[in-house]
């Protein structure tokens, strides 16, 4: 460690050119980022200013300030919101030898506008007193006769359905999800709920037996309540693998510290910045060179979705009128 901030000490204290500033616009969580940024300035030298907020009103404000923006890189924590930013001309192209070394293909900008920082995984979670993990398959099997009155789901208006439906129709076409969506909602046991964790208190309560989360908000809620009936499921893994979101990064249309952004999204892809990213919040290092926390990696390995995760943003209008076709609310 030590020999790696000698080494970033001496570049950038060797590069007149960099900028001691740079900001970020940032719909990752202060809790989550503010870490990860104090160590890359500890590091670097290299200050960081930032907002953080939704992803809509942060869009919002890129687009209203225009030229005049002081961001120089946008975060977001779905692959649909950085494919939106990126068609909204609000981000540049990066071309990194670095980012594209570190980052799989599958999870950053085939046109290198935005670049997967953290794997989120969405998978099945279950009861583990009412459901025995051998009658568990896919995603599609939740709409099964075995599972009547026995899902729980969280709205279709959270922007991980979103992009989790979007990127079934990428794999599956539209016919055949709205199929599996339809059959979600007949098996469904109550209405939706409004997040995850209350989906898993509701598994955990016998309220239904299955749903689907984030990992990440597994790993909370069983950090609390460890003696909560729950475990994962990696659904598909004998066709396309569990279905991944990212957050991520892209450099601003308007950056005016091109160099030192695009130095710190080439850091932040770094090993040594990857568990800072990922383990705060109990994600997955992007960079598959870097291994996950080890509460994380006791949940066991998995094969993902390996569909390039722009048709999140691409299909993600699709999934939305097919949500609504399928009276998923
Ligand atoms: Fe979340």
């Amino acid at each position: 460690m030590r020999f790696i901030i000698t080494l970033l000490t001496l570049f950038f204290t060797t590069s007149p050119a960099f900028a001691e500033e740079i900001t970020v616009y940032s719909a990752r969580m202060e809790q989550l980022i503010k870490p990860v940024f104090d160590a890359y300035t500890k590091a670097s030298g290299v200050k960081i200013r930032f907002i953080t907020d939704k992803e809509g009103p942060l869009l919002q404000r890129l687009i209203a300030e225009g030229k005049d923006s002081p961001a120089d890189i946008f975060m977001a924590v779905d692959a649909g919101m950085l494919w939106k930013a990126a068609e909204e001309k609000l981000l540049k192209p990066v071309a990194s030898p670095v980012l594209k070394a570190n980052i799989p293909a599958h999870l950053r900008d085939p046109k290198d506008q935005w670049f997967g920082l953290s794997v989120r995984a969405r998978t099945i979670v279950y009861n583990t007193k009412n459901v025995k993990p051998e009658v568990l398959s896919t995603y599609e099997a939740l709409g099964d006769a075995k599972f009547q009155k026995r899902l729980c789901m969280r709205t279709s208006k959270k922007v991980y359905n979103m992009s989790m439906v979007a990127m079934m129709i990428a794999d599956l076409g539209m016919e055949q999800t709205e199929k599996v969506v339809v059959s979600w909602v007949k098996n469904l046991a109550v209405p939706v709920f409004s997040d995850d964790t209350q989906v898993m208190k509701a598994i955990s309560d016998g309220i239904c037996d299955v749903g689907i989360v984030n990992t990440y908000y597994y790993g909370r809620l069983m950090e609390k309540h460890p003696d909560y009936p729950l475990a994962l499921f990696w659904p598909n893994q004998k066709d396309r693998g569990v279905h991944i979101n990212i957050s991520g990064a892209g450099l601003t249309r308007h950056t005016k510290n091109e160099k030192a952004a695009i130095a710190f999204l080439e850091w932040l892809s770094s090993k040594e910045a990857q568990n800072l990213f990922a383990d705060v919040n109990l994600e997955y290092p992007a960079n598959p060179n870097v291994k996950p926390d080890a509460m994380v990696a006791k949940w066991g390995s998995f094969k993902q979705d390996m569909i390039n995760m722009e048709n999140a943003g691409k299909l993600q209008i699709d999934a939305v009128k097919l949500m609504d076709r399928a009276l998923y609310k």
